[in-house]
């Protein structure tokens, strides 16, 4: 390994994390570089869909994540009001019959955690914030907040919205905020009251200027989380997320479904978060530095599939890196790219929309596809 050409990532979120542990499986001579000192169980939910779980399985952590994670039958939308059923879209089964692994629903913290022991400690450092980054053609540098410096042959950035890589590819530019608030809570299923319909373990209420998404987050239904997405004209960039109150959530969410109004007295700690997305990128690699996941393609999350694009992304650059030989790094951005740009942008395009699963609809395209079996296509054609 140790002739192989370094292969730095930036960044040990959900994508940085799963793109390392798949190119170390192949072999591959990598470290990760995460400015946070370590993570913590921050209080959100994600959704895992049958095209991430494949990935997963490759990792190992496919069985873990069945044990742990809520295996819903069904997404549910739903008036925001009456309660009517809007959308009924078989997951459970179905989804493992038909789109090769199971839908789950989970704790972020939980599924992060799974990843990050997926990784040798050796070979994970964190406390490692990139301040800047140089190809010198041959080389790169990468120089960090703490005054070290790292030499890499290859440098992923997979370091998230305000991407360093990114502003060196293409110059410094916030991400959009997109108009719209997500609040977020976790807290113990409460109980059932008179008149409030059963909770279903997956179901997405919607009206027609917000939503609330709600799903279990263990196998034993006994965490449950909500997300919600709300038009707010204004939002300091400068603040990730701020914590938001049951007092706020029942001014939003006033004259809502009684299941609703359930939840929201049931919030322990509620935060909410600006949502962020960015146009499809001009270019994804250059010279010896590529990007993924949010660093490349940043979403409105409302198809849930965020994550799961940056996973995704990690799973085709391993496969493209194994195509072409790492050592022919260009080649392989480019395989990369023609494979990724078409489905990442339909992703973000369907997010920025919020439709999916509003009605009836085969989301097959999306759950069915499997990054390690799906046909290359060659950039001359992309
Ligand atoms: P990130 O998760 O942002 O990770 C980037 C990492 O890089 C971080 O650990 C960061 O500390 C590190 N980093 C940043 N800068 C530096 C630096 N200079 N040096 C070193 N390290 C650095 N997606 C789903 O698939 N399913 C869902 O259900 C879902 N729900 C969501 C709900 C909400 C409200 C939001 C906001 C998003 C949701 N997403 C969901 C989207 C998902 O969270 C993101 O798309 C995903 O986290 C992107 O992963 P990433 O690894 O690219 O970036």
């Amino acid at each position: 390994m140790s002739n192989s050409p370094r292969i730095a990532v930036v960044g040990a979120g959900l994508g940085g994390a799963a793109t390392a542990a798949l190119l170390l499986q192949e072999g591959f001579n990598v470290r990760v570089y995460e400015q946070a000192p370590g993570f913590s169980r921050l209080g959100a939910g994600i959704h895992v869909g049958p095209n991430v779980m494949k990935v997963l399985r490759r990792i190992g952590i496919e069985d873990e994540m069945n044990r742990q994670g809520s295996r819903p039958d069904f997404w549910y939308s739903r008036h925001w009001q009456t309660g009517d059923v809007l959308a009924q879209i078989p997951l459970g089964d179905y989804a493992v019959k038909h789109y090769g692994a199971s839908y789950l629903t989970v704790h972020r913290g939980d599924f992060h955690e799974l990843l990050i022991k997926a990784l040798p400690s050796e070979r994970l450092s964190f406390g490692k914030c990139l301040t800047k980054v140089e190809d010198r053609g041959d080389v790169v540098i990468l120089s960090f907040a703490d005054g070290t410096t790292e030499e890499a042959d290859i440098v992923i950035g997979a370091d998230g919205v305000n991407s360093r890589i990114r502003e060196e590819l293409l110059g410094v530019e916030p991400p959009k905020y997109a108009g719209y608030l997500a609040h977020r809570a976790v807290f113990p299923t409460p109980e059932l009251k008179a008149g409030m319909l059963p909770f279903d373990a997956c179901v997405k209420w919607w009206s027609d200027d917000r939503h609330m998404m709600v799903y279990f987050v263990t196998s034993k239904a006994n965490e449950l989380y909500y997300v919600t997405g709300v038009p707010v004209e204004k939002w300091d960039l400068n603040d990730r997320w701020l914590p938001s109150s049951k007092e706020e959530m029942r001014e939003t969410f006033h004259g809502w479904h009684p299941t609703v109004q359930a939840l929201v007295d049931a919030t322990v700690e509620v935060t909410k978060w600006s949502l962020l997305e960015r146009d499809p990128l001009p270019l994804w690699s250059r010279g010896r530095l590529v990007l993924l996941g949010d660093a490349c393609h940043p979403m409105k999350p409302h198809m849930a599939q965020g994550a799961a694009m940056a996973i995704e992304d990690g799973a085709m650059l391993a496969r493209c890196f194994k195509e072409v030989g790492v050592s022919n790094y260009a080649d392989a951005f480019a395989l990369y790219e023609a494979n990724r740009a078409a489905r990442a942008s339909k992703v973000q395009r369907i997010s920025h929309d919020n439709t999916w699963l509003r009605t009836n609809e085969d989301p097959s395209w999306c759950f069915g596809y499997d990054v390690f079996t799906e046909p290359l296509v060659s950039p001359s054609k992309a």
